[in-house]
């Protein structure tokens, strides 16, 4: 009866989702509004904007090579380019940026119109606004995102049968570091497409279950799909995910206080952009923005694919490559989804390295 209790959203999460999304960023912007407070000269304050903007460009980019040429050698094993980065993509990327940004632009015009007059203040302060916009945002987010995962682990009412459990806490120590694994009502799309693991703490992860397994799946497939996730928490998937997340949150408030700016030179509040030092400094800052915000989310995208890839190869070496490319490959009939298994799908990607690697062994 004991673990038929409701479960909740421990406490370890609450505040490790408010020390990435929130207290991060916000350290960050406080620093550069401290900053540019400190240093009153409007070209001092642009020169050490883009010089924080090129570091983040160069962690960015950095972040980006590791991923690219990670995912480019799994394609080159199984002849599969259709999940690798090319140019065009980063081109895409940027075309989205500027149309978010003219989104926003518009929406800002709009605001601005309200308001009759912008306040003239300095640098500092618009700054000091995105930061606000920028994490008000994300707070209604984070608020939307916590509301779904509890409503999730509510329909998390039954556990997974105690005699899998055992097995899979004598056969595979590891997967001890999570300590409810249940069955929930995941519906798509949500948090997770099928299985996924949520709320952390020390050794206090939930392992949450599509409730279809339960019925379709044999106890040994269960286990293959519970190792799955066991090998998402050992290799610190979820941190990262909030971790960049903060750092979208950081780049939203340049991006924004940018919009602010050129609103300002068109309104006439600020003189125009001329060809000096003060106009090339703030044209570099926004290349710099909308670059670091194109790799970023570049990072993001095969960051999430090799998180997935990874976690097949944790499973595999626990219970056979075989035996888990058999579960992606069922994995469409299995639940009600919009997923698809062919030759150019993700799911077609992870069957073909699993089928791989047992080649291999
Ligand atoms: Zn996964």
């Amino acid at each position: 009866m004991e673990n038929q209790e409701k479960l909740r959203v421990p406490i370890s999460d609450w505040i490790l989702i408010s020390f990435y999304v929130i207290i991060y960023p916000l350290a960050f912007c406080t620093t550069l509004v401290l900053f540019l407070f400190t240093f009153n000269d409007k070209t001092s304050q642009l020169i050490g904007l883009n010089a924080i903007m090129i570091i983040f460009l160069i962690i960015n980019l950095f972040l980006y090579q590791i991923v690219f040429r990670k995912l480019n050698e799994y394609a080159k094993k199984v002849d599969f380019y259709h999940f690798t980065p090319s140019l065009a993509d980063l081109l895409i990327h940027l075309i989205k940026q500027v149309y978010y940004v003219v989104f926003l632009g518009f929406l800002f015009t709009f605001v601005q119109n309200f308001l009759t007059n912008l306040p003239t203040t300095t640098l500092t302060g618009y700054l000091g606004v995105s930061i606000v916009i920028s994490l008000l945002f994300e707070g209604i987010l984070v608020v939307i995102r916590m509301r779904r995962k509890i409503a999730l682990i509510q329909t998390a009412q039954e556990p997974v049968k105690d005699t899998i459990i055992q097995e899979l806490y004598e056969n595979f120590p590891e997967s001890r570091t999570i300590s409810e694994y249940r069955f929930a009502d995941i519906q798509i799309p949500t948090l997770f497409l099928s299985a996924g693991v949520t709320t952390f703490g020390k050794n206090n992860y939930i392992c949450l279950v599509s409730r279809y397994f339960n019925w379709k799946l044999t106890d040994e497939e269960l286990i293959a799909v519970l190792l799955h996730e066991v090998g998402h928490i050992k290799n610190h998937h979820i941190r990262k995910a909030y971790l960049i997340i903060g750092t979208e949150v950081i780049l939203r408030s340049l991006r924004i206080f940018i919009i602010i700016i050129m609103l300002l030179v068109i309104s006439g509040h600020l003189e125009t952009l001329k060809f000096d030092l003060y106009s090339i400094l703030f044209l570099g800052l926004i290349f710099n923005a909308f670059l670091s915000s194109a790799f970023l989310n570049f990072v993001h995208r095969y960051r999430i694919f090799l998180a997935e890839i990874w976690a097949d190869e944790y499973s595999a070496r626990g219970v056979g490559a075989t035996e888990v490319a058999k579960i992606l490959r069922k994995l469409p009939q299995l639940i009600p989804s919009p997923l698809v298994y062919d030759q150019s799908s993700f799911l077609g990607f992870r069957v073909n390295l699993l089928r791989n690697l047992a080649k291999k062994h």
